[in-house]
């Protein structure tokens, strides 16, 4: 799939682009970025894209005419219709469902605001959707950008080397992912949980499941809606099973708090 970023600052997205998992895919040609900067369609001296705003305030506005002919040359480059979007602050939330769904399209067209934003009739007039990387503000789209490029590319087919990775991680199953361990077995005085080194495959997978779901009453218990009454009650019982050892060594430190959440979900999934 390729990624056509409009921005003022193309080197920026471009050697972002260019490091580990996306940059080797990048490399492989399984993801193009490409960048398009809007100064380019310039006409004056001063190479001018953005004005004061009309109404007054604080704060450029990008001009909408290089925009609208950088907007122009990439849709122009397409083989089928991009999906276009804006990268904005006031957009809907980009989540791991958004990422996926992008994967679908060939073509996507970033546009990276930067001062305080872009001319809004030309967010309509090309047909912009708003999306938006959290409830904070940037100085410029262009980390925004990236960020979607990275967690899209994830998911292109070929892009993790095992196919399997994206399946496990945080919120492929609606949940948080499990704790991870590795070498050595004992660090500090924290031990890794006795039943991750007994091979017993099918009890690992139950384990790390359980955890999820401790780990995701913890820290995001709203996401707990998606889970069956047999997977909560099942974690619950995990909980009273866990040594205090495991306990800090996995991150679960609010016991009572995960407790009461999980009671809390089975009484909604039992009252009407
Ligand atoms: N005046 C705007 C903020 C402009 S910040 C507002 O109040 O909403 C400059 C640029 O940074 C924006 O045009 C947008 O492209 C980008 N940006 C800022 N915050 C962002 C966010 N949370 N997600 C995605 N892009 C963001």
């Amino acid at each position: 799939m390729r990624f056509t970023v409009l921005t003022l600052f193309p080197e920026m997205v471009l050697q972002g682009c260019s490091h580990g998992v996306v940059g080797q895919a990048v490399h492989d040609g399984k993801i193009r970025v490409e960048t398009l900067n809007p100064r380019d369609w310039t006409t004056d001296v001063h190479h001018t894209v953005d004005d004061r705003p009309f109404g007054g305030g604080d704060g450029m506005v990008m001009l909408p005419g290089p925009l609208e002919s950088a907007v122009a040359k990439a849709v122009s480059g397409c083989s089928v219709p991009p999906r276009k979007i804006y990268l904005s602050a006031r957009g809907r939330p980009f989540t791991d469902q958004l990422a996926r769904e992008l994967v679908a399209s060939p073509e996507v067209i970033l546009l990276c605001g930067r001062y305080g934003g872009v001319d809004q009739r030309l967010l309509e007039a090309e047909e912009f959707e708003e999306v938006s990387i959290g409830d904070y503000v940037l100085s410029g789209g262009e980390l925004a950008a990236l960020v979607l490029i990275d967690a899209v590319g994830r998911h292109v087919p070929g892009v993790l080397g095992n196919a399997l990775s994206a399946e496990n991680e945080s919120f492929a199953v609606g949940l948080l992912e499990h704790p991870q361990f590795t070498r050595p077995r004992q660090w500090r005085d924290l031990e890794v949980p006795e039943i991750l080194l007994g091979g017993n495959h099918a009890k690992i997978r139950q384990w790390r499941h359980h955890l999820a779901i401790l780990i995701t009453a913890q820290t995001r218990p709203e996401l707990l809606a998606n889970l069956s009454v047999r997977e909560v009650r099942e974690a619950l019982a995990r909980l009273d099973q866990l040594a205090e050892s495991v306990r800090r060594a996995t991150g679960l430190k609010d016991v009572e708090g995960i407790r009461l959440r999980l009671e809390r979900r089975l009484e909604m999934a039992v009252s009407p």
